[in-house]
C-alpha cells in the first residue's frame, strides 16, 4: 500500500488534484491513467551555495524542477524566482502546465521549475550566478529534446539568456533550443514578450461575443503589470477598451477616463514599480477587484481571488492571465454570479504557444516573420477557445472543466497508446 503523504504536497498542489478529480468524475476518466497522472512523473530539490557580492556571506538555497508528463514530448514550463517558492507550488504548476499543451495541441508535458530567492533583493551580478549554479545544478535534465524552461514570475530574457550560455558552455556549442523566452539575439523569437498578454487578449472579441457584450469601449481592470499584465493592457488598448486600473505588488491606480498605458509602461521601466504614477487615483488590491467593470484581467500571482473577496468582483468577463489567480472557491462564486471565466490553462497559453515557436526555429535554424507569429498565435487561441467553448456548451459545463476536459482527453488518449513500460 502506498502512503498518501507526498513530499509535494501543498495547499495548490491539493487544489490543482481537487481540479483533477472533478474532472476525471465528468468524464469517467480510466482508474489507472487517473491514479498516474496524479502525481508528477519526475521532482527534483537541488541545494547550492550563493555567495553574495560583499563576499561575506553564502547563503544556501533552494531550487524545483518538476516534469510533470514525460508521454507527449519533451516537458516545458517557467522558472519562478520568488521567495516563498516550493515543491508543492512547482508541482502544482507543472500539472496545469500538462494541460495546458494539450489544450492547445502542443507537442510537449508540463514543467515548472524554481528558486526560492527574493529577485528584488539581488544586484545583477547575483542574479547571474544564482541562475548559472541553478541552470549547472538542474542541466542534466534540461535540453531541447528533454525539458524547455522558460521566463515566469521574477525571471525574464536576460534569466534566460545566462540559462541558455551555462547550459551551452557546458555542451561546448550554442544550444539555443534549450530555453525559450530568449532575447531575439540569441535565437529568440519576435513576438515572445508580448505573447502571453496578447494571446489574453485575443480571447477578448470571443468570449464577448459569447456573453452579447460590446468590446469597444469596455472597461478592463488589470492585476499585475510586468509581462502578462503590460501586454495585456496594450493589447486591450488597441482593442479599443479603456483601461481603467493596474496594480502590481506596491499598489495600485485608477483612473475612469482610462490610463494611459504607454505613460505607466515608461513610469515602471524609470521606477521598478507602479506606486508613484500621476495619471490616476491611488487604490489598493481590494478596491481595485471590486471595481466597476467589464473585463478583470488577473495577471500577478496565484490565489488572489478566494471565497473572502470572490463576490466583490463585478467583471462580466474575467480573463485569467496569471496561474491559478482564482480558488475553487473564487471560481464557484463568481461564476453564480454570472462571470464568465477563460481559465489560465487556455487563456494564458499564448505563451507557451509562442515558446513552442520559438523552439521550432531553434530547432530548424529558419526564423519566421513577425505576421506568421502573431497569425499562427491567434489561429491556435482562437481554435482552441471554440473548442473549448464547444465541449462547454455539449457537456454544460463550465469553460474550466471544458478546457481540462479536452487536455486530459489528449493526455490519457496518448498514454493508453503507448501503453505501461515494461
Ligand atoms: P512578472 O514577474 O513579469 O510580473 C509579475 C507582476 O505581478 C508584477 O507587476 C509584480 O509587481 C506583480 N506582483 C507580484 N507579486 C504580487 C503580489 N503579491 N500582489 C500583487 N502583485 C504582485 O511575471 P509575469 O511573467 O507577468 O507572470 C505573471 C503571472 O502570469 C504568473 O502567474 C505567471 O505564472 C503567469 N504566466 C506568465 C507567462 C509568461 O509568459 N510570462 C505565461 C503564462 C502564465
Amino acid at each position: 500500500m502506498i502512503s498518501d503523504q507526498m513530499e509535494w504536497d501543498s495547499p495548490m498542489y491539493a487544489e490543482a488534484v481537487a481540479q483533477f478529480e472533478n474532472v476525471s468524475e465528468v468524464m469517467n476518466l480510466d482508474d489507472n491513467v487517473r491514479e498516474r497522472l496524479k502525481r508528477p512523473q519526475r521532482a527534483m530539490v537541488v541545494t547550492f551555495p550563493f555567495r553574495r557580492d560583499d563576499y561575506k556571506e553564502v547563503d544556501t538555497l533552494f531550487g524545483y524542477r518538476v516534469q510533470h508528463l514525460l508521454t507527449m514530448g519533451p516537458t516545458k514550463g517557467g522558472i519562478r524566482y520568488a521567495e516563498d517558492v516550493n515543491l508543492g507550488e512547482v508541482a502544482a504548476l507543472a500539472m496545469l502546465m500538462t494541460w495546458k499543451c494539450a489544450i492547445v495541441g502542443l507537442p510537449f508535458g508540463g514543467a515548472k521549475g524554481g528558486v526560492r530567492v527574493n529577485p528584488r533583493g539581488l544586484s545583477r551580478s547575483e542574479l547571474q550566478r544564482v541562475t548559472r549554479r541553478y541552470t549547472a545544478e538542474i542541466i542534466n535534465f534540461i535540453g531541447p529534446e528533454q525539458d524547455i524552461p522558460a521566463p515566469d514570475l521574477g525571471t525574464d530574457e536576460q534569466v534566460m539568456a545566462w540559462m541558455m550560455d551555462t547550459y551551452s558552455q557546458h555542451a561546448g556549442h550554442s544550444v539555443p533550443g534549450v530555453v525559450t523566452g530568449k532575447p531575439p539575439e540569441l535565437g529568440g523569437t519576435i513576438a515572445r514578450r508580448e505573447a502571453t498578454g496578447r494571446g489574453v487578449i485575443s480571447l477578448l472579441p470571443s468570449s464577448a461575443s459569447h456573453v452579447g457584450m460590446n468590446v469597444s469601449g469596455a472597461r478592463v481592470v488589470i492585476h499585475g503589470f510586468g509581462n502578462v499584465g503590460r501586454y495585456a493592457a496594450i493589447a486591450a488598448t488597441e482593442l479599443g477598451c479603456s483601461v481603467i486600473a493596474v496594480s502590481d505588488i506596491s499598489g495600485g491606480v485608477y483612473n475612469s477616463n482610462g490610463l494611459e498605458i504607454a505613460k505607466l509602461g515608461k513610469w515602471v521601466d524609470e521606477n521598478g514599480v507602479v506606486e508613484g504614477f500621476g495619471g490616476g487615483d491611488v487604490i489598493t488590491q481590494e478596491e481595485l477587484f471590486a471595481l466597476d467593470c467589464e473585463v478583470l484581467v488577473p495577471a500577478a500571482v496565484g490565489g488572489v481571488l478566494h471565497a473572502d473577496n470572490a463576490s466583490s468582483v463585478k467583471a462580466r468577463i474575467v480573463l485569467e492571465g496569471a496561474n491559478n489567480p482564482l480558488t475553487l472557491d473564487a471560481d464557484e462564486i463568481i461564476r453564480d454570479q454570472g462571470g464568465f471565466i477563460v481559465p489560465d490553462v487556455l487563456c494564458n497559453a499564448g505563451g507557451v504557444t509562442v515558446s513552442y515557436f520559438e523552439w521550432v526555429q531553434d530547432v530548424q535554424k529558419y526564423f519566421w516573420s513577425e505576421n506568421e507569429i502573431v497569425g499562427r498565435l491567434r489561429e491556435i487561441m482562437s481554435r482552441a477557445f471554440q473548442e473549448v467553448l464547444a465541449i462547454a456548451e455539449d457537456k454544460k459545463v463550465d469553460m474550466r472543466t471544458a478546457a481540462l476536459i479536452k487536455g486530459i482527453k489528449r493526455v490519457t488518449d496518448a498514454k493508453l497508446v503507448r501503453g505501461v513500460y515494461p
